[in-house]
């Protein structure tokens, strides 16, 4: 199937590794040209550099670096970001940790990084694809946003503050070709979440082996999958929602969740 993607451009938020750089890796095996983002310049480089490998013939990957939760970097970041006509908001955090202890600033640290990181990017480029009459804009939430985590109540309200963001900015696309959804993955073994899993362990005297298993007996036990899904697997379904070919796809909420959240729509 050609996913008719030579030619785009997309963002990809947060993409120096996990879901992001699995995201941008196919977007540009696709043909697209790409610009990934993280904090450091170090690590953006090391990252633009295994990403030329990946890319099609023609297609190009550069990095522009900006913290989101610094409102003058993303501003700096947007002053440079060329037209893009495709955005994915991937760039996501995440900590398990008692709902007691998460204070106020911690609270506004994840609504900043989570979900103001892609308000500010679709304000900025929203309006520039509607008068081009083409876009996508991508959310990457997760099942958190419908199965709130104990373990993260903060975490799992930013994921459903990001439906409704998507949902709410879709239906401003009424009878144009800028279409606006969600992705949401499941438990996905990014190094984010390796580095979960390994705090699960540690504070539990488990090996991060042990750790996983039980993570899915007893925190995710309706996962039909048993296991991590992989970033590529995320990463299929986000480059065929950037794809023209999606274009009958608009204002959904799409799990690649292994089943996890027990619901059929
Ligand atoms: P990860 O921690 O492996 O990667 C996160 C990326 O975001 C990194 O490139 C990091 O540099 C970047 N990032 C983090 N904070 C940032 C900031 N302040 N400014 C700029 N960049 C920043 O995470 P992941 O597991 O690949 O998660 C990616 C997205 O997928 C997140 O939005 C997450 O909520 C979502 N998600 C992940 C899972 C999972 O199980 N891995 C499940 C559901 C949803």
């Amino acid at each position: 199937m050609d996913l008719q993607l030579h030619g785009k451009t997309a963002f990809v938020s947060g993409s120096t590794q996990g879901i992001g750089f699995a995201i941008a890796q196919s977007l540009l095996k696709e043909g697209a040209n790409v610009i990934i983002n993280g904090r450091s310049e170090s690590k953006l480089a090391e990252a633009v550099q295994r990403l030329q490998e990946s890319a099609a013939s023609g297609a190009s990957v550069s990095g522009v670096a900006a913290d989101f939760s610094k409102a003058d970097e993303v501003n700096a970041l947007l002053a440079k970001l060329p037209d893009i006509d495709i955005l994915v908001n991937n760039a996501g955090i995440f900590e398990p940790k008692a709902f007691t202890d998460i204070s106020d600033e911690e609270w506004f640290r994840f609504f900043e990084v989570n979900v103001l990181s892609g308000v500010r990017l679709a304000r900025h480029f929203f309006p520039k694809m509607i008068a081009k009459d083409w876009g996508r804009i991508i959310f990457i939430s997760s099942e958190s946003g419908v199965n709130i985590p104990e373990e993260m109540i903060h975490y799992g309200t930013t994921k459903t503050a990001q439906l409704a963001v998507s949902r709410g900015l879709a239906e401003l696309t009424k009878g144009t070709n800028v279409t606006v959804n969600t992705v949401m993955p499941g438990p996905t073994k990014s190094e984010g979440v390796a580095d979960f899993v390994k705090q699960l362990g540690e504070a539990n005297n488990m090996s991060a082996e042990q750790a996983e298993k039980d993570f899915f007996k007893n925190a995710r036990p309706t996962s039909l999958l048993q296991r991590f899904a992989s970033v590529e697997e995320i990463a299929n379904l986000v480059t065929y929602v950037a794809s023209p070919l999606s274009s009958g796809t608009n204002g959904s909420a799409l799990k690649v969740d292994g089943g996890v959240a027990k619901f059929i729509i």
